[in-house]
């Protein structure tokens, strides 16, 4: 075990041990005090803290106020307001909540997770189409206008992008490392994410098919976009949309009752076409059943309520069009019984991704991070300076000044 990083649990010091099946504490406690199913916040390892009912009541007006910035870009239309109640106003949520987040996380993946969703969201969905508006190349009848990069529009260059990449890495791409709408719910709704708030067991498992209704409403949304424009079209993308928009702020409001993934879990279109690819595709999770001490916290620490122990056991990994590839249960597992399995796997057949493995992509130390994280860097930046070129607003100070000035919130009027 990597000592920089210390113990997640205490089964660390056991893990290579096979032990008979049992449920183990899942903190730092000591082995004689009773577990925890959820611990206090400043204590929270593997599972998230208890959290007053201040911190609480904040994240729900959080929730109320990026739901009213979407209301009043649809319907109210009350505030011309550039950034505080606009479909931005979420965005710029989830960074302020972000930087909390990430600071309070102490699963150092997770934490490594949470640090490129935050920037992702902030770079890629609020500042390129915001700042720098252009329209990306599509196929077909969209509706809206998409400005690059429109990752969840069927039909743009980005959209098929991320399908290549699904299919080759798995659902992760975009729903571990890439999307809004879960980024909100993990860093607003983390009081809420406690294991026993997540619905688990059969008849919740069973619910997940709920999904294939939302993926059959978002292939006629496909269709109808291949069609030329006509009233027929236009009514249906419209109803998909409300379709889509309600179920996703209406369940911020359910966290504290069913947690911050059902949304992910039962109603996301995108989530369900994504996870089609993740069963065709490279992507599962390979199980050891051999080093696996049955302590069944891999269950316990997924919030999308897959039974890993329990798949794994069975049919020898866990390949599932539920798993967003968080990789928690990964981390957590103290037997290292669990690991990634994608496309680099075919390449590199040696290539172990288990729960050493994903925490040496964290280890400063390493050369390879240094070097990922630069890579990453310089992505960004490619992506930023790409977008200011093809807006077309190269040499544009004004423009820029003008930019920046409403992105902090300047009464400046965007030309
Ligand atoms: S399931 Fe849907 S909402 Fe959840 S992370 Fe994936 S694309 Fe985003
Ligand atoms: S695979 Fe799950 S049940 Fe088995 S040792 Fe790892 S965390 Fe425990
Ligand atoms: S199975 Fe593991 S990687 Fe997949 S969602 Fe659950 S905790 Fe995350």
């Amino acid at each position: 075990m990597d000592a920089s990083i210390g113990p997640i649990c205490q089964e660390d010091t056991l893990a290579q041990k096979r032990r008979p099946a049992r449920v183990v504490p899942i903190s730092d406690t000591p082995a004689k005090v009773r577990p925890q199913r959820c611990m206090p916040a400043n204590q929270q390892r593997s599972l998230a803290g208890r959290y007053p009912l201040w911190i609480k009541g904040l994240s729900l007006l959080a929730f109320a106020w990026a739901f009213l910035g979407w209301l009043n870009e649809t319907w109210f239309f009350q505030f011309n307001n550039p950034i505080w109640l606009n479909r931005y106003t979420e965005y710029v949520i989830i960074l302020i909540f972000g930087i909390w987040r990430i600071v309070a996380e102490k699963n150092p993946y997770s934490r490594k997770r949470l640090i490129i969703l935050v920037a992702n969201v902030t770079v890629l969905w609020w500042l390129i189409p915001w700042s720098f508006p252009f329209i990306e190349p599509y196929v077909g009848y969209l509706g809206v206008l998409p400005a690059f990069p429109s990752l969840h529009t069927p039909g743009t260059l980005t959209f098929f992008l991320v399908l290549g990449a699904v299919f080759l890495f798995g659902r992760r791409v975009i729903c571990g490392w890439n999307c809004p709408c879960v980024s909100i719910r993990e860093v607003v709704g983390f009081p809420f994410r406690q294991a026993d708030h997540v619905p688990r067991g059969p008849w919740a498992w069973r619910l997940r098919h709920l999904k294939w209704f939302w993926l059959a409403l978002y292939l006629g949304a496909m269709w109808a976009m291949l069609r030329p424009a006509n009233n027929t079209t236009t009514a249906y993308l419209g109803f998909f949309g409300l379709m889509v928009a309600l179920p996703y702020f209406l369940t911020f409001f359910l966290a504290p009752w069913i947690g911050n993934r059902s949304y992910c879990r039962y109603l996301c279109p995108y989530g369900a076409t994504f996870g089609v690819l993740n069963r065709v595709g490279s992507f599962q999770i390979d199980y050891n059943k051999d080093s696996c001490i049955q302590c069944g916290l891999c269950e316990k620490v997924c919030d999308m309520g897959i039974p890993v122990w329990h798949m794994g056991a069975e049919t020898g990994k866990v390949d599932t069009s539920e798993c967003m590839g968080c990789g928690r249960c990964i981390t957590e597992c103290p037997s290292k019984s669990l690991a990634f399995h994608d496309v680099r796997n075919l390449l590199f057949p040696r290539l172990h991704q288990d729960r050493e493995w994903l925490r040496g992509l964290v280890d400063w130390q390493r050369s390879g991070t240094r070097w990922r994280t630069a890579l990453f860097a310089l992505v960004l930046a490619g992506a930023l300076a790409g977008a200011w070129h093809y807006s077309g607003r190269i040499g544009s100070g004004a423009e820029l000044i003008n930019n920046l000035g409403t992105l902090c919130g300047l009464p400046i009027s965007k030309q």
